[in-house]
């Protein structure tokens, strides 16, 4: 988030105020609540029925969550929440057989001093593979295009180099499972592990740097659309504003086209 934009890392993580999660990203957590359990039971139980009886076990958590509530469905809202769930919940079996995973773990939460910089990570799944450890981690997003494939993986990576740091063990493959559509992974080197603890400890240093200095520098784009804070941002809101304007302007464009 610091990355994306200083200013929303300081009003989430300084100011504290409030990121209320979205039905996507509650859809998301429900989906990795289910595959959680069903990867926590023998293989031969992994079936789709058995992810269905797991989803009808937990749906009451769901409902009664408070975010959940917040969202105040109707009865349509909710049949298409479910529904989004459930791709994604069946999205794994398009990527893998759950019958066939080895699980070390799911749900591990992974602590380490990561090049000096304190760093904590709760990785979806551990994977023994006939070469060694793998990383895994469950995405119900849309998954990246080419261009942008191999910056999602330093997620998984520092993942890696966190469990490398924990354990003494170092993963062979990090990988996303992009649930529904395609697995993004990458083949874990300790060149690779040093790069993205570099990355880690460049973004740790601009962190203190910008609350020493308490100054954190909006940085507009594509996302502020979707920012929780944009109201708050003066850079934000103009932002959202000019591009509507410029979406308002090509489609007036295209109406003259089409008349
Ligand atoms: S609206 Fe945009 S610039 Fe402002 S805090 Fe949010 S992401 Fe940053």
């Amino acid at each position: 988030m610091f990355e994306q934009c200083p200013r929303r890392w300081r009003m989430r993580y300084v100011e504290r105020l409030p990121d209320p999660p979205g039905d996507a990203a509650l859809a998301g957590s429900f989906a990795h609540r289910v595959l959680e359990l069903l990867m926590q039971r023998p293989p031969q139980q992994r079936t789709v029925e058995a992810a269905k009886a797991i989803a009808r076990e937990e749906w009451p958590k769901v409902e009664a969550d408070e975010d959940y509530r917040a969202l105040g469905f109707d009865e349509a809202g909710e049949k298409q929440f479910r529904w989004k769930a459930w791709k994604a919940i069946e999205g794994l079996w398009v990527l893998e057989d759950p019958k066939g995973v080895e699980v070390r773990a799911t749900e591990q939460d992974i602590e380490a001093l990561l090049g000096g910089v304190p760093f904590r990570g709760i990785v979806d799944r551990l994977d023994q593979e006939s070469d060694g450890l793998v990383v895994t981690d469950y995405k119900s997003g849309k998954a990246p295009s080419a261009r942008f494939r191999r910056g999602r993986l330093d997620q998984v990576l520092l993942y890696a180099a966190a469990v490398t740091e924990a354990t003494g063990e170092m993963p062979v493959h990090a990988r996303l499972l992009y649930l529904g559509q395609q697995p993004v992974g990458i083949k874990v080197t300790q060149d690779e592990l040093d790069g993205v603890v570099e990355k880690l400890g460049k973004t740790w240093s601009d962190i203190n740097t910008a609350c020493a200095a308490d100054e954190f520098e909006p940085r507009t784009g594509p996302l502020c659309g979707w920012c929780p804070y944009v109201k708050r941002c003066p850079e934000g809101s103009s932002e959202v504003a000019s591009r509507q304007a410029r979406r308002d302007a090509e489609a007036a464009a295209f109406n003259d086209f089409e008349e």
